[in-house]
Protein backbone atom coordinates (compact mmCIF):
# COMPACT_ATOMS: atom_id res chain seq x y z
CA UNK A 1 0.00 0.00 0.00
CA UNK A 2 1.17 3.60 -0.51
CA UNK A 3 2.00 6.43 1.79
CA UNK A 4 0.66 9.48 1.22
CA UNK A 5 1.16 12.79 3.07
CA UNK A 6 -1.55 14.55 4.70
CA UNK A 7 -0.66 18.39 5.53
CA UNK A 8 -3.40 19.90 8.30
CA UNK A 9 -4.35 23.32 6.48
CA UNK A 10 -5.51 24.91 10.09
CA UNK A 11 -2.66 24.01 12.02
CA UNK A 12 -0.14 22.60 9.63
CA UNK A 13 0.11 19.11 10.96
CA UNK A 14 1.98 17.08 8.64
CA UNK A 15 1.89 13.40 8.55
CA UNK A 16 1.88 10.07 6.33
CA UNK A 17 -1.05 8.07 6.37
CA UNK A 18 -0.18 4.50 4.83
CA UNK A 19 -3.64 4.14 2.48
CA UNK A 20 -4.86 1.96 -0.38
CA UNK A 21 -5.60 3.56 -4.00
CA UNK A 22 -8.73 2.86 -3.44
CA UNK A 23 -9.60 4.32 -0.59
CA UNK A 24 -10.97 7.80 0.15
CA UNK A 25 -8.39 10.80 1.62
CA UNK A 26 -9.11 11.79 4.87
CA UNK A 27 -10.32 14.60 5.95
CA UNK A 28 -9.88 15.00 9.72
CA UNK A 29 -7.17 16.33 11.46
CA UNK A 30 -5.81 13.81 14.08
CA UNK A 31 -3.93 16.71 15.77
CA UNK A 32 -6.66 19.82 16.02
CA UNK A 33 -9.70 18.08 14.73
CA UNK A 34 -10.57 20.14 11.77
CA UNK A 35 -11.71 19.29 8.07
CA UNK A 36 -8.85 20.54 6.75
CA UNK A 37 -6.27 17.90 5.40
CA UNK A 38 -4.93 17.94 2.47
CA UNK A 39 -3.95 15.33 0.31
CA UNK A 40 0.18 16.16 -0.82
CA UNK A 41 0.32 14.32 -4.60
CA UNK A 42 3.44 14.29 -5.12
CA UNK A 43 5.19 15.72 -2.79
CA UNK A 44 6.60 13.19 -0.64
CA UNK A 45 7.31 10.83 -3.82
CA UNK A 46 10.95 9.51 -4.32
CA UNK A 47 11.02 11.23 -7.59
CA UNK A 48 14.50 13.05 -8.02
CA UNK A 49 15.65 14.10 -11.42
CA UNK A 50 18.93 15.34 -10.08
CA UNK A 51 22.13 14.56 -11.30
CA UNK A 52 23.52 13.03 -14.50
CA UNK A 53 21.29 11.06 -16.19
CA UNK A 54 21.80 12.49 -19.43
CA UNK A 55 25.48 12.44 -20.32
CA UNK A 56 26.16 11.44 -23.81
CA UNK A 57 28.52 9.70 -24.97
CA UNK A 58 31.04 12.05 -26.24
CA UNK A 59 34.86 10.38 -25.69
CA UNK A 60 34.67 9.26 -29.10
CA UNK A 61 38.74 9.48 -28.91
CA UNK A 62 39.09 7.08 -26.72
CA UNK A 63 41.17 4.30 -27.78
CA UNK A 64 43.59 6.91 -29.15
CA UNK A 65 46.54 6.30 -28.40
CA UNK A 66 48.31 9.88 -28.13
CA UNK A 67 47.37 10.65 -24.54
CA UNK A 68 46.99 7.18 -23.11
CA UNK A 69 43.46 6.94 -21.38
CA UNK A 70 41.67 8.93 -23.47
CA UNK A 71 39.79 9.66 -20.36
CA UNK A 72 37.49 12.16 -19.61
CA UNK A 73 37.75 14.29 -16.25
CA UNK A 74 34.52 12.81 -15.38
CA UNK A 75 35.71 9.36 -14.92
CA UNK A 76 36.83 8.53 -11.53
CA UNK A 77 33.32 7.45 -10.60
CA UNK A 78 31.59 3.81 -10.55
CA UNK A 79 30.00 4.65 -13.47
CA UNK A 80 33.28 5.25 -15.57
CA UNK A 81 33.35 3.64 -18.93
CA UNK A 82 35.15 0.53 -18.62
CA UNK A 83 38.06 1.41 -20.93
CA UNK A 84 38.15 4.24 -18.57
CA UNK A 85 41.71 3.88 -17.01
CA UNK A 86 42.19 6.91 -14.82
CA UNK A 87 43.57 6.18 -11.82
CA UNK A 88 46.85 4.59 -10.95
CA UNK A 89 48.60 3.90 -13.83
CA UNK A 90 50.99 0.68 -14.33
ZN1 LIG B 1 -4.81 20.32 12.14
Amino acid sequence: MPTYDYLCSACGHRFEEMQAMSADPLKKCPSCKKQKLERLIGAGAGVIFKGSGFYQTDYKNAGSSSSGGGCQPTCGTSDAPAGCKMGKKG
